[in-house]
């Protein structure tokens, strides 16, 4: 009896071993992805949901236009999709994307991110950690390591069931793993590399990268915020950034060619 119910389990946990083993990241990575893209999904728009709920949502008309047109210049060049965009009122410097096909910018990052081309650089790496299902991996790793989560086989297994009690569950197994989980070093590298080439294409100028986190690591003097708690070393990031403005430059210089909407910061 206890053989018949272990066997059909490993050969189930070899075959999702090997699943997992054979996907690769967009910059060839392999990567450990447990979940199906309509679950992340679903994971998302419970999560976004909440938030526009629990904060301030910006009414701001010329604040909403700015972010929607950066938005839109940089989903341009992505895959067909629809992203929902919304600017949240909040001191918070973070900008966040899920997968879904959701934004979200705090008006705080708005005083760091001088310019379009540096908001651009942080949207572009949000929407690269999505592109690269980077929150699908790092959930996957914490079930394989047994590191909690149980929640996750609760919500999951009631995917698609639309109660109150589990869209609360999925609510809060959203908040763990978009927002609570840390990305991984790996995945840093890769959102950074992958968003310097996105925003080049969408025509945003590369070099705003750098600016960018230096930036951020200024605003981070005196309490880090949350997008620098858990990224990676302000210098290491920013070598990186510099080694990659040589393929960056002729994509935006061919972007350049075509004509884009213009995206003004608003005074
Ligand atoms: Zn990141």
């Amino acid at each position: 009896m206890l053989k018949r119910i272990i066997t059909p389990a490993i050969a189930a946990g070899v075959l999702l071993l090997t699943a997992c083993a054979t996907h690769q990241s967009p910059t060839g990575r392999s990567q450990m992805l447990m979940h199906s893209e309509a679950e992340m999904a679903q994971l998302g728009q419970v999560s976004f949901a909440q938030l526009k709920q629990q904060e301030k949502v910006s009414q701001d008309p010329a604040l909403n236009a700015y972010v929607n047109c950066v938005a839109e210049r940089i989903s341009g060049v992505l895959p067909p999709q629809q992203w929902e965009v919304v600017v949240f009122d909040s001191p918070q410097v973070n900008a966040f994307a899920l997968p879904g096909g959701y934004i979200g910018v705090y008006t705080g990052l708005l005083g760091v991110a001088e310019n379009a081309d540096q908001l651009a650089a942080v949207m572009g790496h949000e929407v690269a950690h999505v592109l690269a299902h980077h929150s699908n991996e790092k959930v996957s790793r914490s079930q394989m390591t047994g590191t909690g989560l149980q929640l996750l086989n609760i919500g999951l297994a009631a995917y698609g069931v639309e109660s109150a009690a589990t869209i609360t569950q999925l609510a809060a197994l959203g908040t763990n793993v978009f927002f609570t989980l840390p990305y991984g070093r790996e995945q840093e590298t890769e959102a950074d590399i992958m968003g310097v080439e996105l925003m080049a294409r969408a025509g945003f100028d590369p070099e705003a990268s750098i600016a960018l986190w230096h930036n951020m690591a200024k605003a981070s003097s005196g309490a880090p915020p949350e997008m620098l708690s858990t990224h990676p070393s302000h210098s290491t990031r920013i070598k990186e950034l510099n080694a990659q403005q040589q393929a960056a430059k002729p994509l935006y210089q061919a972007a350049r060619q075509q004509s884009r909407t213009v995206c003004r910061a608003p005074k």
